[in-house]
């Protein structure tokens, strides 16, 4: 490891043209769950209906996630707890799942179990306002653990969340979104889609 860590890691390999033949980056006009508009859209079920190339990805940065000393992997429903299997399973550790509560909005079932020792890796797929990592993060306190790192498989915020621990994404990038009414692809009446397949105009 070199003593200045870069927050984004240099796969051997053309990571971002290798998302795109996957169509896991999309170009085009897209509403996000957020209701803002976007003209990128991240689909990373493209990336996790592949478990060999989940891991292809995990392992290149590896040392990193190394290097945390974590002694358990946790991850959000659902493409967070994928991350997290596949990253548990990588560094010999055991990977706990964050599922949506109805009081609190990340809790743990399962009979998962925390103790005060435990140094916790939170892992997820795409970071965007960072919402359901500090969910999680807050999850994982609230056991009485304590996360030590957040590492993402792409962040689209640029890196600019503030998670109150190192954040890691292994593709970095920073994506415009707009509200609808000031959104420039509505302006030149580019049909609006909903990822998942859905057209709404
Ligand atoms: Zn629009």
């Amino acid at each position: 490891m070199t003593v200045d860590t870069p927050s984004v890691s240099k796969p051997p390999w053309d990571l971002e043209a290798e998302l795109r033949n996957r169509g896991a980056i999309l170009k085009g006009h897209f509403l996000l769950s957020s209701g803002l508009h976007s003209d990128t859209y991240f689909e990373k079920f493209r990336i996790l209906e592949d478990p060999t190339f989940l891991r292809t990805l995990i392992s290149s940065d590896l040392a990193r996630l190394q290097d945390v000393e974590a002694t358990l992997v946790v991850g959000p429903t659902l493409g967070g707890a994928l991350v997290a299997y596949q990253v548990a399973q990588l560094l010999g550790l055991k990977a706990y799942y964050a599922e949506r509560g109805t009081d609190l909005p990340r809790i743990f079932r399962r009979g998962f179990r925390f103790t005060p020792k435990d140094r916790v890796l939170v892992v997820d797929d795409v970071l965007t306002t960072g919402h359901s990592v500090q969910e999680t993060l807050e999850a994982v306190r609230r056991e009485g653990a304590k996360p030590v790192a957040v590492w993402v498989l792409i962040d689209r915020s640029g890196g600019t969340v503030d998670l109150g621990v190192p954040l890691w994404a292994l593709y970095q990038t920073t994506v415009e979104s707009y509200p609808p009414e000031r959104c420039p692809l509505c302006q030149k009446g580019l049909p609006l889609v909903e990822p998942g397949g859905k057209k709404r105009s």
